[in-house]
């Protein structure tokens, strides 16, 4: 039937009649609000890249989960700030890490709320990195990087005490450079046991659903096999599956003070332009034992989210991330896009490309304007 039989503009007269043939429908119980847990007492410090959001002590956190919940959302995502960082990320499975204090606080204060806990090293790690960095000296002996330098110097006539001063400088710079140069590596499996001791301590502390971001290969299957060996047999895990190297992630390095001090994440994250490959690494997470699975970041890996709910029954959820936050809050902020049309805008695609849950900044905000 054509046109002038057909007019689908009869379906758009009036708000009541597009709310009752809305296709994709948004509520509050989709939405994971993530929080940023720091030491301390009254802590509230504003994320700069990210207004609104704050790193919050333990005693303001419980107040936020509080606040959370009262809005009708039913979990928050935690994250942690630890004083001191080290090698072996101490900080993240500790029994008294900063993650599992805020736990135990919430499940006592807030025990309607769902906690998920993100399982992570880079936040833990002076380095910054999500595993534990191999550092191999390429070098070279002094003798070695000493021969190699003299091979490739040229001779140069010098005609005064500084010039010789410069030249000789130069050498033995380069010498330095030869005798200093290290490769990193991010381990793999070295990381593993750390990822699963993080894992155990968390759920001990109360935390209801083990989310691992990290991308090291075989990680789901190291936590639940740990889990199941501490008797944590009814604990979830729910697997940032797909985790891409995302420029979009800039205001969170700031939020939770995890920004790589070398290097970058890209031999772990996985590579923008690859949605088989994306494909590849929900498919091996479910193998492993993953009861839930997240594509992350969200808005610029719509189609990413559709493949995967097309393709796999697991609930699927979607994580948007701090700067898709952030250019939101920014545009708005100048006055250039409506913010809550923005936002909701935002949300519904995600939920339309078939997250149904939702990792989001804007959890409350949204909630209000469902409300
Ligand atoms: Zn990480």
């Amino acid at each position: 039937m054509a046109f002038p039989i057909t007019r689908l503009r009869r379906l758009r007269r009036t708000a009541e009649i597009r709310n009752l043939v809305s296709e994709t429908r948004l509520t509050p119980d989709a939405f994971v609000y993530p929080m940023f847990v720091c030491p301390g007492e009254g802590v509230r410090k504003e994320v700069r890249s990210m207004p609104g959001v704050f790193n919050l002590s333990v005693d303001e956190a419980v107040k936020e989960a509080q606040e959370v919940h009262s809005l009708g959302v039913p979990s928050v995502i935690l994250f942690g700030l630890p004083d001191k960082k080290d090698e072996v990320a101490t900080g993240a499975w500790a029994d008294d890490g900063i993650v599992q204090q805020a736990a135990r606080a919430m499940k006592r204060e807030v025990p309607g709320l769902i906690l998920m806990g993100d399982v992570c090293l880079c936040e833990y790690m002076s380095h910054g990195h999500c595993g534990i960095v191999k550092a191999t000296p390429l070098a070279k002996s002094l003798g070695a990087a000493a021969t190699d330098t003299l091979k490739s110097a040229r001779v140069v006539v010098v005609q005064n005490e500084d010039e010789k001063a410069r030249a000789i400088e130069k050498v033995a710079s380069q010498m330095a450079d030869y005798a200093r140069r290290i490769e990193y590596e991010i381990d793999n499996d070295s990381s593993l046991e750390l990822l699963a001791r993080t894992s155990v301590s968390l759920a001990k502390a109360g935390i209801d659903i083990i989310a691992p971001s990290d991308m090291m290969d075989g990680r789901v299957a190291a936590i639940r096999r740990a889990l199941d060996e501490a008797g944590l047999i009814n604990t979830p895990i729910l697997s940032y599956a797909a985790k891409f190297a995302s420029g979009y992630y800039g205001p969170f390095r700031e939020a939770a003070d995890s920004a790589p001090q070398f290097g970058d994440r890209r031999s772990y994250q996985m590579d923008g332009a690859n949605v088989r490959e994306a494909m590849r690494e929900i498919e091996a997470d479910i193998e492993e034992g993953a009861d839930m699975i997240m594509v992350k970041p969200a808005l610029p890996y719509l189609d990413v989210i559709a493949a995967a709910r097309d393709r796999f029954d697991l609930p699927l959820a979607a994580y948007q991330v701090s700067g898709e936050y952030a250019m939101i809050e920014a545009a708005a902020k100048n006055g250039w896009i409506e913010r809550d049309r923005v936002m909701m805008e935002s949300l519904v695609s995600i939920r339309r490309a078939g997250a149904s849950i939702i990792l989001t900044y804007y959890a409350k905000e949204a909630a209000r304007v469902l409300a």
